[in-house]
């Protein structure tokens, strides 16, 4: 069907209205029972949004499945069912000149092999279908129907159909991406600059409504917070050890839920387990609608939103062209008003919002509130307190469908159009189609939120049981956490292992120095990995391995604009991994178990057990059968070199850890360290990573083909135990031993002198401290008394100007620094600053609104605000307190 050029047609006609098509204009059938494409478009549609209904109505695998499967009817119906499904999908594929042996046992292996043959022919059509549709879009340029100024005609996604949805969202319609070119990155006008270091989030919160449990200092202190290490008047390696110091004090606040507290002791209200009488919303046209896009007006609304008693709230979300996501719009209905607000615009003054999103008494009506919980956190530092997710009403009532789409058409029958959904929402002005769109988000769900309410209670025989379950349920939604993405040496394994490919050694290598290329670039350039490089290009550009930049390009379709760019270096990773040697995982396979019966000489320090409370003797009769490998210690600290006294007095000697470290201590002969190198090593210390405990270290599991992979860590490890014999292990051993005592002696003295040396570093970090927090003051005081904007100092420069130079704004865009002779990164080897490093003014931490805070804002009576940088850690009070609301602290 997508392969009539006539398809655009339908494209361009829905924005203004997919039923009133030109069908005037094509008398001839466009095939047999079908007028024109839209007919057939919509039919089509309307059997695969069945189709798709049916095939998630069905017992789910290893659920019911196995239950359902043990009744022969139910299996022979399957069987004939999977066998039509299977031959009509052959034929699709035929029709396209795929490989289309679904059905041939002789020719597949199993399941995996014809997962792969339909992964391959969706990807040939989608790519059909996409030139095409290019094509179709050349012959039709000039004949695009009047768009609102900023944006293009919509296109439409043909997302993959071969990743499984969540089953809360339904795709009942077309989904059409209204995607606007040349839109300005919404990043770059952030007062705060995003940051996509590969460290944990920290919420950012710095003040806290409705509090009964006091904020951490962490967030109050803006001592703590404010001060980045390199704005300290100290030695880089020295300013690092003091950030450490401090935020290591912290650790357990920065990575709490700000109001656990609150909602562990929170209850729903007594009145609001007895039966409502729903409420019917006020006809959209009857209601008035505000677009919010200044502080003044939002500080208006949440006055507004502190009066009732509920209220319905909405986020629209943009993920393509950002690292982490960006939130680009909150739909808030009360019973009287709708509001649309710019959280685009007003990113870091949401946060006062907090004061009704908090407050235990008032009800924030969701609906599928999942995402949304880690949007509000991430972008705009809101809490939840007092959450109903219809979704999970929806759920406890067992409705046929939990969409809000079916909600609406269930209870207030209305037809949604849900097209919009995956708009790109950055668009500004935003286009009345899609304002209206998301309106209608929220405008219904506090009737929905009465009507399931009052039902809820109905099929419990009035007992408040399983409304309160889902008011439990909903708790837990808030009280979910946002996680950032973190790489890891393991990130590319795991999804490699779900794409179940299986991969060669140098396909295995080229995926993951790709994958780690994607993410990096994707951090620097704040691009989703989708944008940089799509995953299906990734897999291709790994299994076929191109000899030349052009062959990478022509595994591309369409080009993305990072990989044109950066296709040189892409090259070098690919020829990286050709030099690999060229092992096949299956044939390699048996002799995985040759290598564990080796005995190993670092038996003492590897094992699936904790040796640390061991005695040395008996470590060495252990042996282990596994693969002895702790993902967590690939970031293990040297420390223990350190610590020989306490190691001395416990008597132990092995703490598991990857011994493929080992060969930097050793190569760094104490007796020949001189003093540069004594300090190097003590910057490398500085560095350790403070949030080492938070990251995923529970997956163990390397994947089997890893140890195939000649550039692995584990590869090294298996081939040395697999070459060296038995008796030049133990030989080795013995002088291991030897080595040990000795070094363990002279590392004792080592550790004298670094203790000595850091003493003297605490000294002199006390002394820099005192004049960092002169200087500061004297700024404090020089802007309080001349009353007139600070001058920035240096550091602070293209940080907080609010509005960038057209010239920053570029060089703000394409900062990555050029690299010119490239050399992969080696993550396994990262200290996790090193983004943080290439780009520190992208540090969270470090807000340049705190430090100058000089921007006039108004505050709801129009007054200007005068909480300068002095009052700025007021603390908050609980309740609603005038002066809270008068003095909105600045970010
Ligand atoms: P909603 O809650 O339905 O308004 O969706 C909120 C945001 O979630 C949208 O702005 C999209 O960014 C994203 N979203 C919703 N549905 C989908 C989907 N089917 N696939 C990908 N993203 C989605
Ligand atoms: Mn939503
Ligand atoms: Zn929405």
């Amino acid at each position: 069907m997508m392969a009539s050029s006539k398809s655009n047609d339908s494209t361009n006609s829905g924005l203004q209205d997919s039923n009133s098509k030109s069908n005037d204009e094509e008398p001839d059938e466009l095939c047999p029972g079908f007028i024109n494409t839209d007919a057939f478009v919509k039919y089509g549609l309307g059997a695969v949004v069945s189709a798709t209904k049916a095939s998630t109505g069905l017992p789910q695998t290893g659920d019911e499945y196995d239950l359902y499967r043990s009744f022969p009817g139910f299996r022979d119906f399957c069987e004939s069912q999977g066998d039509k499904l299977v031959h009509c999908m052959s034929q699709i594929m035929q029709h396209h000149g795929c490989r289309s042996h679904l059905r041939d046992q002789s020719k597949l292996t199993g399941l995996e092999e014809r997962f792969d043959l339909v992964v391959d022919s969706n990807d040939i059509i989608l790519e059909r279908v996409g030139i095409l549709l290019d094509e179709a879009d050349g012959v039709n340029r000039g004949q695009q129907p009047v768009l609102p100024a900023g944006f293009q005609p919509p296109k439409i996604v043909v997302s993959s159909w071969n990743r499984t949805g969540s089953s809360s969202r339904s795709r009942t319609e077309t989904f059409r991406l209204l995607h606007a070119k040349n839109i300005t990155r919404p990043q770059l006008k952030f007062k705060e600059k995003v940051d996509n270091s590969n460290t944990p989030f920290i919420p950012k919160i710095f003040i806290k409504p409705n509090a009964t449990k006091i904020l951490p200092s962490y967030f109050t202190n803006k001592q703590i917070r404010k001060q980045r290490p390199e704005d300290l008047d100290v030695p880089a390696a020295l300013a690092d050890l003091i950030h450490q110091q401090r935020t290591q004090e912290h650790v357990e606040d920065m990575f709490a839920h700000p109001y656990q507290h609150e909602l562990d002791h929170f209850t729903v209200p007594e009145g609001l387990l007895s039966k409502p009488e729903p409420q019917m919303s006020k006809p959209m046209a009857e209601t008035k609608c505000s677009f919010i896009d200044t502080l003044e007006d939002l500080v208006a609304l949440n006055e507004k939103l502190c009066k009732v008693s509920e209220f319905a709230v909405d986020l629209e979300h943009h993920s393509y062209r950002s690292f982490l996501g960006l939130t680009c719009l909150m739909q808030i209905s009360t019973r009287e008003e709708d509001f649309i607000i710019d959280t685009i615009e007003l990113r870091s003054e949401l946060y006062i919002l907090n004061e009704a999103f908090t407050d235990p008494a008032i009800v924030k009506v969701f609906h599928g509130a999942d995402s949304d919980m880690d949007w509000l956190q991430r972008d705009l530092g809101l809490y939840v307190v007092n959450l109903f997710d219809t979704h999970q009403a929806s759920r406890a009532l067992n409705l046929a469908r939990h969409s809000l789409d079916h909600l609406l058409k269930h209870f207030c029958s209305v037809n949604s159009d849900k097209r919009y959904q995956l708009a790109d929402w950055r668009i500004r002005p935003l286009p009345e189609e899609m304002t209206q769109y998301a309106r209608t988000d929220t405008h219904y769900l506090l009737y929905i939120y009465d009507c399931v309410r009052a039902q809820l209670l109905d099929f419990n025989h009035g007992q408040p049981g399983l409304l309160q379950s889902v008011w439990n349920k909903s708790r837990d939604i808030s009280l979910k956490k946002y996680i950032k993405p973190i790489f890891t040496e393991a990130s590319y394994l795991e999804l490699q292992r779900k794409q179940k490919r299986s991969l060669n050694t140098q396909q295995l290598t080229a995926f993951r120095l790709l994958f780690a290329w994607r993410d990096k670039l994707a951090r620097q350039e704040d691009e989703s990995t989708g944008f940089t490089l799509p995953t299906h290009m990734m897999n291709k550009i790994s299994e076929e391995l191109p000899r030349e930049p052009q062959g990478i390009i022509a595994c591309c379709n369409p080009v993305p604009p990072l990989v044109r760019q950066h296709v040189n270096e892409l090259h070098l990773l690919v020829q990286q991994a050709r030099e690999m040697p060229l092992l096949k995982a299956e044939v390699v396979g048996p002799t995985t178990k040759g290598l564990t019966t080796i005995k190993k000489p670092e038996v003492t320090m590897f094992g699936p057990h904790d040796t640390s409370r061991v005695p040395e003797s008996d470590l060495q009769q252990c042996s282990s059968d596994e693969m002895p490998v702790k993902q967590g210690m690939l970031f293990s600290e040297e420390e223990d070199e350190m610590d020989v006294s306490v190691q001395n007095t416990c008597g132990l000697v092995a703490t598991a850890k990857i011994t493929q470290f080992e060969e930097l201590e050793t190569q760094n002969d104490p007796d020949s360290i001189s003093v540069a190198q004594m300090k190097a090593r003590r910057i490398i210390e500085s560095f350790e990573n403070p949030f080492r405990m938070y990251l995923p270290s529970g997956d163990v599991n390397i994947s089997k083909n890893a140890k195939f992979d000649p550039s692995s860590k584990i590869f090294e490890i298996s081939k040395r135990w697999k070459l060296q014999s038995i008796e030049q292990q133990q030989k080795e051993l013995e002088a291991k031993r030897e080595a040990k005592r000795k070094s363990k002696e002279e590392a004792k003295e080592r550790s004298k002198k670094i203790t000595e040396e850091r003493k003297l570093a605490k000294q002199s970090y006390q002394e820099s401290l005192q004049n960092v927090a002169t200087v500061r003051q004297q700024a404090a005081e020089y802007a309080k008394g001349g009353g007139t904007k600070r001058e920035r100092v240096a550091s602070e420069i293209g940080e907080s100007t609010p509005k960038p130079s057209k010239k920053l704004m570029k060089s703000a865009e394409k900062e990555p620094p050029p690299q010119e002779d490239f050399s992969p990164f080696d993550y396994s080897r990262s200290n996790l600053k090193v983004f943080a490093g290439t780009k520190p003014k992208d540090n969270t931490q470090f807000d340049p609104n705190r430090q100058t805070g000089f921007k006039k804002k108004k505050t709801a009576k129009g007054q200007k605000s005068n909480s300068g940088p002095g009052n700025r850690s007021m603390s908050y009070m609980t309740g609603k307190s005038e002066r809270f609301r008068q003095n909105w602290p600045k970010r």
